[in-house]
């Protein structure tokens, strides 16, 4: 057997890789000088060209970039009109800023439990939370996998509520053939460097709904119009812009904007690179008993952004603490996504209580990301599939 590297053992790989990284190219660099030697270099022409980018991949009629996806979030929360006395279902894994958007505007976040084996939102979970206050859905495609966006329409058609996808892991991902961003009421993207195609910073909300895109535009920019149907006094004054609403400073800088439309352009190769990694992962963890390894439902075409290792512990003697330290002395360093947002101090403080959501709980014992990035070599993904291997072995019961 061969000697752990947490216990003087020589790791796999001498240099770390990590459980995500951005690829930028050439192009993406010249894309963003060019727009710096520009005149605009904030919220112009190139952000306007990104929005149709968006739109195009997204097939939604309407997006709006903004500066990173919590921004994102929080304006479709309030888009969504949440506020004071509201209850808004949210998944349970994810990054708090899934739910922190629902407390932005004042309403209140209620937790729902995943499924067990695709660790994504469960309807039936969702069904049972819902009350005379609860006004939306907040669905995260959990590493890029998509929602069973059938089931949440059809719940949120029934009880009239407003569904919001978090697809920060799922540009690129198709549910039964049509892309995300084109199917729920709105759908929140991330574009920081760790997602699949980055702009340094940044998000975008898509929608289908005109009156929806309208307020989300005015939303990002401070709650100003120029817009004269939109004034309470209209006037053709050419200098006259009118503050309407109380919104934001959320505007994503042209340079940016430029980043991210050269990283589109990308999108599918990444996309394949990351399925062969994935297939590589299953076909290796798969036949092992002590990994379990994520199911994948036939409706999503899935843009994968995290690979979740999970142990089976009742094959293992160590936890999963041990686990990663061991997989981390390797080189080939994890991370866990996530914490069930609930068990944050904060949340905590507010009153929820352990035990709400027994899948997700579950869950965030027994798991780590590991490498998962378009420029991973097959060399790299060896390596970590050779670490986790090793480890697998000395644990064994
Ligand atoms: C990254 C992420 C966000 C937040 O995006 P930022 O651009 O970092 O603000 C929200 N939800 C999920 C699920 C994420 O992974």
């Amino acid at each position: 057997m061969e000697q752990l590297a947490i216990f003087g053992g020589t790791p796999v790989r001498e240099t770390p890789i990590y459980y995500g990284r951005q690829c930028i190219e050439q192009d993406d660099i010249d894309a963003v000088i060019d727009t710096l030697r520009s005149d605009l270099i904030t919220c112009g022409p190139r952000v306007a060209g990104l929005e149709k980018e968006i739109c195009r991949v997204t097939g939604a009629r309407y997006a709006v970039a903004v500066s990173n996806g919590t921004a994102a979030l929080h304006l479709a929360a309030m888009a969504a009109g949440f506020g004071e006395g509201d209850e808004v279902i949210v998944s349970s894994i994810t990054f708090a800023a899934s739910s922190n958007c629902v407390l932005y505007c004042g309403a209140k976040p209620v937790f729902a439990d995943i499924k067990d084996d695709t660790y994504n939102i469960d309807p039936e979970s969702v069904r049972k939370l819902i009350t005379p206050r609860t006004r939306g859905i907040v669905a995260v495609d959990f590493t890029g996998q998509a929602v069973e966006l059938d089931e949440l329409r059809a719940i949120a058609r029934e009880h009239n509520l407003v569904l919001i996808e978090d697809a920060a892991h799922a540009i690129g991902t198709k549910y039964k053939g049509q892309p995300v961003g084109s199917i729920a009421d709105m759908t929140c993207f991330s574009f920081h460097p760790v997602k699949t195609v980055t702009a340094g910073e940044g998000g975008a909300i898509t929608t289908n709904d005109e009156a929806t895109y309208k307020r989300l535009m005015r939303l990002r920019s401070h709650g100003i119009t120029r817009n004269q149907d939109e004034m309470v006094h209209p006037t053709d004054d050419m200098w006259y812009n009118e503050q309407v609403e109380l919104g934001y400073n959320y505007r994503m800088t042209d340079f940016q904007a430029a980043l991210l439309t050269s990283q589109i352009q990308k999108l599918e190769r990444f996309k394949k690179r990351r399925r062969e990694i994935v297939e590589m992962y299953d076909k290796a963890f798969s036949s092992m008993p002590e990994i379990v390894v994520q199911k994948e439902i036939p409706e999503s075409d899935t843009t994968r952004h995290l690979y979740i290792l999970r142990l089976n512990l009742d094959k293992l003697t160590c936890n999963r603490r041990q686990f990663f330290d061991a997989l981390y002395a390797e080189n080939t360093k994890p991370q866990v996504h996530y914490l069930p947002v609930y068990w944050h101090s904060y949340y905590e403080k507010l009153g929820y209580p352990k035990g709400l959501c027994p899948n997700a709980e579950k869950l965030y014992m027994e798991i780590m990301s590991i490498p998962l990035y378009p420029t991973l070599t097959d060399g790299d993904v060896e390596d970590v599939i050779h670490a986790v291997k090793k480890i697998v072995e000395y644990y064994r019961k």
